[in-house]
């Protein structure tokens, strides 16, 4: 998933995996740095710093003797993963999450652009372990992997190296976005987005279907539960068992989530739309506890995340609207009804829609009322009650090829 570096840079982490395993000399480097990591996380707390050029000036001495094997710009990369990691820390700590001493587990390094080379031609990476010390690794390319090697305007970033696979960061400037001839404005929903497609004046319904996003959360959430009351003598195994079901549930998720935001990107890019969605930031549920658990809003963020990140790569326009009344909103009489129940919408004046197509239809008349939406126009009365283009449904999972995507460019 891309991460904005700077306003007009774009970076977008591709995992490669390696043709062998990694040659032991590059094991022992990523045992180095995670020894260096962890070490100036120490320091770095010991003295109350967590910027890189902080850390270099107190420490890089010392870390010179006690490593004096290694390349010296992984060891200034090691000081800016620590100083990642520490901003972390002092964060949970500012929000009153008391937590241990920060210490990176995982084997990995991270070497910045001037400290590797690629052949993007043969996919071969040069890294230099130490003086007169090169390895070369040998990437798997496939045909997902060339649209990026071979895209010159994407230049390279940092590369991070894991036990079994390395993450190419490729870095864009950010497109221009471009001129709306139409709009997709979408209500967001637990099992599915709903909304309208607006185009030359007609309206009609638009639905991307995902059930099995609520079923997995409902199914993981239940084992959980269960794996808990039964290892209840044992806390820690409890939880580290609860750490592998939830890793699970989000990879399957996010998978599903990733398919779902490319059907909605390729339709809006195709079709030169806005995409307009409702802003969830502070958005909280006054619904039970109960109920709010189940309709855990992690995977709708999650969601806009995606597509708004993807639509930044592709220079599709996103409008954030607030979503307040969106649902209880009569959008051709502008009446606000006190309850929002039942599947239907209906209005005094005579109005009715399925709700969560009316809500999109508010948020969409929120965008252009706020002149977010271009010039775009838009009339509730030319909505087209038979039509529903469908943007993505279950069975679309089985014909979509998975792709290499990762968001794991930095480490946290
Ligand atoms: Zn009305």
């Amino acid at each position: 998933m891309p991460v904005i570096v700077k306003d007009w840079m774009l970076v977008k982490g591709v995992v490669f995996r390696l043709e062998s395993g990694l040659p032991s000399e590059a094991k022992f480097l990523l045992e180095d740095f995670r020894l260096a990591v962890n070490n100036a996380i120490r320091a770095g707390l010991q003295a109350h710093i967590t910027s890189r050029n902080a850390m270099v000036e107190i420490a890089y001495r010392d870390f010179r003797q006690e490593h004096p094997r290694m390349y010296s710009q992984h060891l200034v990369s090691a000081f800016e993963v620590a100083g990642s990691v520490l901003k972390n820390h002092r964060k949970r700590v500012r929000k009153g999450v008391t937590c241990r001493i920060p210490y990176v587990k995982r084997l990995m390094m991270k070497a910045e652009n001037q400290a590797y080379k690629l052949d993007r031609e043969s996919g071969t990476i040069d890294l230099p372990i130490r003086a007169g010390c090169h390895v070369e690794l040998r990437l798997v390319v496939s045909q997902y992997h060339r649209k990026y090697l071979d895209d010159m305007a994407l230049s390279l970033g940092s590369l991070t190296v894991l036990p079994d696979r390395v993450v190419v960061a490729f870095r864009k400037d950010a497109p221009k976005l471009f001129v709306p001839e139409s709009a997709l404005s979408l209500d967001t929903n637990e099992r599915s987005l709903d909304g309208v497609f607006v185009e030359g004046g007609v309206a009609k319904a638009v639905k991307a279907d995902f059930p099995e996003v609520a079923i997995i959360q409902q199914r993981h959430h239940d084992r959980r539960k269960r794996l808990q009351k039964k290892k209840a003598h044992d806390r820690r195994t409890s939880r580290n068992l609860c750490r592998t079901e939830g890793a699970r549930e989000h990879h399957r998720i996010d998978s599903r989530l990733h398919q779902v935001a490319d059907s909605v990107l390729k339709f809006a890019e195709e079709r030169r739309s806005a995409i307009v969605l409702e802003d969830l930031k502070g958005f909280k549920s006054k619904r039970s506890k109960e109920l709010n658990r189940r309709l855990s809003l992690w995977p709708r963020r999650k969601l806009h995340q995606i597509i708004e990140y993807k639509a930044q790569w592709k220079g599709i326009p996103v409008v954030k609207v607030d979503p307040r009344n969106s649902s209880r909103t009569c959008p051709t009489c502008g009446r606000i009804q006190d309850s929002r129940m039942g599947t239907e919408f209906k209005c005094e004046c005579g109005w009715h829609l399925d709700r969560h197509i009316n809500a999109s239809m508010n948020l969409l008349q929120t965008a252009i009322s706020k002149g977010m939406a271009g010039g775009l126009r838009f009339n509730p009365g030319a909505f087209q009650h038979d039509v529903m283009m469908t943007l993505y449904e279950p069975a679309m999972a089985a014909r979509s090829e998975p792709n290499g995507t990762s968001g794991i460019v930095g480490m946290t």
